[in-house]
């Protein structure tokens, strides 16, 4: 009996990106950094950043936000409405990275804010 082609590609490594990764056993293997993952993980990883409609965001985004948010530690408050230019988007809560005209920097919630097309 003949083994199954594999016809199925195997993803680069997520951590260094080398294209040599393979298969052991139901793990993928990289030669180059030793990283092992379960085949499937790293899609799941590359998770997008969405808004509060759904649109992917992406850095250098123009996004306005949908509620009057407080900015921490100050009386300041970024009004529903305020369109914010070149956002960074960042791991963690919150996700986004952003200079709020008048304001200065902060992090904005995803759920908070909806993307503009301009
Ligand atoms: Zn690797």
């Amino acid at each position: 009996m003949r083994d199954k082609p594999k016809t199925e590609t195997i993803p680069a490594c997520p951590k260094c990106t080398s294209n040599y990764a393979y298969q052991m056993d139901a793990l993928l293997v990289c030669p180059e950094c030793g990283h092992e993952w379960q085949p499937g993980e790293a899609r799941e990883q590359a998770s997008e950043i969405r808004d509060s409609v759904g649109n992917v965001l992406k850095d250098g985004d123009t996004v306005t936000v949908i509620k009057d948010l407080k900015v921490k530690g100050s009386s300041l408050v970024v009004k529903v409405g305020t369109k914010v230019r070149g956002i960074r988007l960042v791991d963690g809560d919150p996700d986004i990275d952003c200079k709020i005209p008048g304001i200065g920097q902060m992090g904005l919630k995803s759920q908070f804010v909806k993307k503009v097309s301009e």
